[in-house]
C-alpha cells in the first residue's frame, strides 16, 4: 500500500494582529518544520523556482514570502537564486520580474533566467511515451536541489497551475539551441490538436489581440483575414484572449494532461530523490496563468500555504482545500452553477479536469495522491 505523503499547511487567516500570528511568521515556522535542509545541502546552488508574471498579471506570490524561503535555504548553508524560464524576450522578462517586486533587494537573492537570456540554454532529457524527450532549462538541470514555489491559479489547458505544472511547463525551455521548439514545452500543446481555426468575419473585428498575444509570432492579419502559420504550437492563448470568440480548435485534452505529467517527470529526473521541495500558495487564485497579459479578480477566498516533498500530494491537497473554500462573489467561478463547479472550481472555469494531470503524474511515479497534513498555527 502506498504511504501517505506528509504535508504541512498554514491558513491564510489571521485572528490576532501581532507578527507572531501573521502568515509570514507561520510560513517561517512551516519551513522549519518541513526541514528544507533534507533536500537542500550545504553549498548547493539552489534555484528557487517561481513565475515572474507579466506586465499586466501582478497577482503572483508576494516577494516577502519568497524572501522567507530564500532565508530558509540560506539557513541550510546553501546559495539560493530566484529563477524562471523565459516566456518572452529575456531582458524584457527580467524587467517584468523587477517591476513585480522579484528583485534582489526585496528577496535577498539574485534573480536569474533558468534557460539563459535567449531561452535556449537547456539539456535534452528523456521523457515518456508521448514526448520522447524534452529540453530542461540548464540552471535547473545542473542544480542538485531546488525549491518550487507555485502560485495556485487557473490555467486554460491544465485546469489549474500548481507544483506539477510548475515543474513541467516551468522547468522545460521553450526551444533548445537548435531552435526546434517541438522539443520544448510547446510539444505538450502541439500534441493535442490542430492549429486554431478562424471563424471568419464577422464576428472577427481584426482587432489584432491574437497577433499581439501569440508567443510564436504565428498569427498574421493579411488581406483582412487572420492566418495562423506552421509555427503555432497550440497553446490556446489566442483563443482565450479573442474578445469576439472568433477562434476555436478541436482538442484531445487527455493527451495534454499526460504530456504535462511527462514534462514534470523529465524535469524531476535531473534530481536525486527527495532533493526538491514544493510550496503552493493558495492566494490570489485568479482564473488564468500568470503569463497571460492580464489578471482577473480572485475566484476563491485566500486559503493558505501547503508544502511538502511530493509534488503530486502537494497539488492534490491544494485542490482538495480549494474545493472546500468559499467562491468569491462576482468572480469567474461565481458565474458557474454550483453543480458544474463541483470539486474543481479552478478547472471548471476552463472546462478542464485539474485532477487528471495529477493522476497521470502518480501513474508515472513522481508522487502519490495520498497525503496526511499537519496544520501549523
Ligand atoms: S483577437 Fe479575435 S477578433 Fe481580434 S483579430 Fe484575432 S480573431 Fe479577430
Ligand atoms: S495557439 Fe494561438 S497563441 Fe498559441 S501559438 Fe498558436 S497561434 Fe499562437
Amino acid at each position: 500500500m502506498t504511504e501517505k505523503a506528509p504535508l504541512f499547511f498554514t491558513s491564510a487567516r489571521t485572528f490576532k494582529f501581532g507578527y507572531r500570528n501573521s502568515v509570514h511568521s507561520r510560513l517561517k515556522k512551516l519551513l522549519k518544520k518541513l526541514r528544507i535542509g533534507r533536500a537542500v545541502r550545504k553549498n548547493d546552488i539552489v534555484p528557487v523556482k517561481i513565475h515572474f508574471g507579466s506586465y499586466g498579471s501582478v497577482r503572483g506570490i508576494r516577494p516577502a514570502y519568497v524572501e522567507a524561503v530564500v532565508n530558509a535555504v540560506k539557513m541550510a548553508g546553501a546559495r539560493p537564486f530566484v529563477t524562471d524560464t523565459v516566456r518572452i524576450q529575456g531582458p524584457e522578462y527580467l524587467s517584468i520580474a523587477k517591476r513585480n517586486g522579484y528583485n534582489e533587494a526585496a528577496m535577498g537573492a539574485p534573480v536569474l533566467l533558468a534557460d539563459g537570456i535567449f531561452g535556449k540554454d537547456s539539456v535534452e532529457v528523456k521523457a515518456g511515451r508521448l514526448l520522447g524527450s524534452c529540453t530542461v532549462a540548464s540552471a535547473i538541470h545542473d542544480a542538485a536541489s531546488m525549491v518550487v514555489l507555485s502560485h495556485v491559479k487557473g490555467h486554460i489547458q491544465s485546469g489549474f497551475g500548481g507544483a506539477v505544472k510548475n515543474l513541467a511547463m516551468g522547468g522545460v525551455t521553450a526551444a533548445p539551441r537548435d531552435g526546434d521548439w517541438s522539443k520544448g514545452r510547446g510539444k505538450a500543446h502541439f500534441l493535442i490538436g490542430e492549429n486554431p481555426q478562424w471563424t471568419g468575419s464577422p464576428p472577427c473585428t481584426l482587432c489584432g489581440t491574437c497577433v499581439e498575444i501569440c508567443p510564436q509570432d504565428a498569427v498574421k492579419i493579411r488581406r483582412k483575414k487572420v492566418i495562423i502559420d506552421y509555427d503555432c504550437w497550440h497553446c490556446g492563448r489566442c483563443i482565450s484572449s479573442c474578445p469576439e470568440e472568433a477562434l476555436f480548435v478541436e482538442k484531445d485534452e487527455e493527451l495534454f494532461y499526460e504530456a504535462l505529467a511527462e514534462q514534470a517527470v523529465a524535469t524531476l529526473s535531473t534530481f536525486k530523490p527527495d532533493r526538491v521541495v514544493y510550496v503552493n500558495f493558495m492566494m490570489d487564485m485568479q482564473p488564468e496563468c500568470d503569463c497571460m497579459e492580464a489578471c482577473d479578480v480572485p475566484m476563491i477566498q485566500d486559503t493558505g500555504i501547503v508544502a511538502g516533498f511530493d509534488p503530486v500530494a502537494v497539488d492534490k491537497a491544494t485542490l482538495d482545500i480549494v474545493a472546500e473554500s468559499p467562491i468569491l462573489k462576482n468572480s469567474r467561478a461565481d458565474m458557474l452553477s454550483k453543480r458544474y463547479r463541483g470539486k474543481d472550481p479552478l478547472g471548471s472555469v476552463h472546462r478542464k479536469k485539474s485532477f487528471r494531470v495529477l493522476e497521470h503524474a502518480e501513474k508515472l511515479g513522481i508522487g502519490t495522491l495520498k497525503y496526511e497534513i499537519e496544520e501549523i498555527n
